[in-house]
Parts: structure tokens; sequence; C-alpha cells
């Protein structure tokens, strides 16, 4: 038998959670955001879930072109747009659309020939300070990529630092006030942008954390009462039962004291599955179908966990760290990091299944 532990992918979830976005931006087309391998995911196992998108966005060209071999036959946006003058050729050859951030890449577009003009994305630095044309530079960078006979249509694009609390108005403010006179279809909505505010939608949202079911602010509740569902569970079972006497210590460094008389269960999976170590005592365990907690240190292969909430769950007792009723953001934050982060660094030893959605079944039945 193999080691217990495993990662579930949930295709529907993420074809629901897109449902959702569009529902929330009615108006806005979607560039699905599978960057970082689906927020390790695994691109191919979840592109049905997003096969019938508007587009999709991410930053390797190798992730492109494995989209484009995948038969996707709509737009494909190169986030960071290409690094090289030599991907200009690739960008070329996959019809990918690409950000234009700075003049090298301007340069680089302009000196290629190319079989037909390529779309791109012009990012303005609103107030990130990572890539992008200054507002007072923008419109001098619009009339240069417009006179660039190798460049197509130019969409006008900006990232916002702070979209997880209400202050992102100031940076609306500074992209409109930027493009008033500039045509072109407008991106600016991440994930929170998405969901708290409609004012950014536009004509294009780049949703990324929302299709995996995780908070845009890595805190659970802000996210609680919102449809989405996870689409990653990892599982593991008990390994291991043991029964503290009262004063008595569990794992390395003992810092998990037993109060009383405990049973503590040892489940297969630890930081070199991609748990996050500092998970302290008290973060959400699930355990044969009941909330439980952490306690004592993550080792390199186990976690201990408290066993008193679960009276029968003994050796082989199934057990959820995170999914569909632990959500990634819990097990985040008492860790001092984001879903997002243990979604991408789950571990290459965690073996991975995918579940088949039902339509698809259906589908294969019927022929
Ligand atoms: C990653 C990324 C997104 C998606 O961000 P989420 O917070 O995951 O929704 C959108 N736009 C850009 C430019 C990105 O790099």
């Amino acid at each position: 038998m193999p080691r217990p532990i495993s990662a579930r992918i949930h295709p529907d979830a993420i074809r629901h959670n897109l449902a959702f976005v569009k529902r929330t931006a009615p108006h806005s087309s979607a560039w699905s955001v599978v960057k970082a391998n689906a927020y390790g995911h695994g691109i191919e196992r979840i592109y049905p879930a997003v096969a019938d998108g508007d587009g999709i966005a991410l930053l390797d060209l190798d992730e492109a072109v494995r989209v484009r071999e995948l038969g996707w036959p709509r737009p494909i946006l190169l986030l960071e747009g290409i690094f090289d003058a030599r991907d200009v050729e690739t960008a070329d050859r996959h019809r990918l659309t690409v950000t234009v951030h700075g003049d090298e890449q301007l340069d680089w577009l302009a000196a290629a020939r190319v079989s037909q003009p390529i779309d791109i994305q012009l990012k303005m630095n609103s107030g990130m300070n990572r890539l992008g044309f200054r507002p007072g530079d923008y419109e001098c960078a619009w009339r240069r990529a417009s006179e660039t006979a190798s460049i197509g249509a130019i969409g006008l694009m900006t990232h916002f630092a702070n979209a997880d609390d209400s202050a992102i108005d100031w940076q609306i403010d500074a992209f409109d006030a930027a493009t008033k006179h500039l045509p072109g279809t407008r991106s600016l909505s991440n994930s929170a942008a998405v969901l708290w505010h409609p004012r950014a939608h536009r004509d294009w949202v780049r949703p990324g954390t929302i299709l995996y079911g995780a908070s845009p602010t890595g805190r659970a509740r802000d996210i609680a009462g919102l449809p989405l569902r996870a689409a990653m569970t990892l599982e593991s079972r008990i390994i291991g039962v043991q029964t503290l006497a009262a004063g008595e210590t569990v794992g390395y460094g003992c810092s998990f004291v037993a109060d009383r008389t405990m049973r503590i269960g040892v489940v297969a999976c630890g930081y070199a599955d991609g748990y996050p170590r500092h998970a302290p005592a008290g973060t959400p365990v699930l355990v044969d179908g009941v909330r439980t907690r952490i306690v004592g240190r993550v080792s390199m292969d186990m976690l201990t966990v408290d066993l008193t909430p679960c009276a029968a769950a003994g050796i082989g007792a199934p057990v959820e760290l995170w999914g569909e009723r632990i959500r990634v953001d819990e097990v985040a934050e008492p860790s001092g990091t984001i879903g997002y982060e243990l979604m991408c660094a789950l571990a290459r030893r965690v073996p991975v299944r995918v579940d088949v959605p039902p339509v698809v079944q259906a589908e294969t039945a019927a022929c």
C-alpha cells in the first residue's frame, strides 16, 4: 500500500466558482488565472473546468504552450509579458497576448518580424510599484505601442496593491485619469476586486485564488457565506494512536503538554507533504468527519491531532487536512501565511487524484 496521503482535485468546484465569478461580474469577460501550475492544482487537471471560459492567464511561456497544446482556442495572456526578445517568436507562433510593462518589451516587439500583430495588455503601475508604466508615462507608451506595426489590439491593464481592503479607490482613480482619452478594453480586477469592488470590474476581470475556493485576504471568514467551493482536498489517515497521561507531551520540542488523559492520533502528513510546519496547536483538522485540532509540532512526515471529540476514530480513520470542510485559509492563517502559498506548495511526493465530473462521465457514456 502507498502511504495513505493524497490530494484530490475537484474540477467541478472550479467550474462552479468560475460561474460564480461570471454572476458577480456579469458584464465582464474573465481571464481564468492558472499561473503557478494552476495554483498547484495542475493545469491539465483543471483545464476542462475553465475550457468554456473567455481567456486564460498565466506567466510561464512553457505553461502557455501547454495550454495551446490542450486545444484552447481563445486568448492566452502572459501576465508578466515576455522576458527576452526571443520570446516574441513563441508569442507569435502560439498567438499569445502579452502584457507590456516596460520600454524594453516595446523595443523587442518593435524589432520583431511577426506573422500577425500581437495583442498586448499595456500595464500601468497605479501604485503597486512592481511592474508597469507610471500614470504620467502611460499615454506616451500607448502612443508608441499604437504606432508599432507588430502590435495589434492594446488592452489597458493595472493590478491592485490593496484589493483585499477598501483602499483601492486611489488606484482606480489614477488609472482612470491616465486612460481617460485612450480606447481599448480595461482590466483591473483580481479576485478581491471581483468580490468587493464592482467599480473595478470593467471589461475583463482576472480571478485567480477564488477559482480554487481560497480567500483573497487569507482569512476564511472573509469568504464565509460566499458560494465558493474548495478545488483541492488534502487527505490522509490516522496511522497511530497514543494515550497521553496528564503532564505528558507529544512530538519534537515537547511543545504540547496534555492537561488530562487524552487520545492522540498520528496522521501521515508532514511538512514534506506541504503542510505548514508553523501550524500551531489548535489549527483545525477533520478526523472521521469531526472537527478537531492539531496538537504538538508538525514534523516532516507526521502530525498529531487531538482525538477527544472523535472517540470512535482509530487506525485508518480518514483525515482532511484542508478541502471541502476545512478551508485551506483556516490552516494558512494561524500558520502565518495565505491559502495561495499552501496550495502552490503541495509537495511532489503527494499523489494527486482528479474527481471525474459527472458531466464528463455522461458524455463518455453517450459515445
Ligand atoms: C496573480 C494575478 C492575478 C490573480 O490574483 P488573485 O488574487 O489570485 O485573484 C490577477 N492579475 C495579475 C496581474 C496577477 O499576477
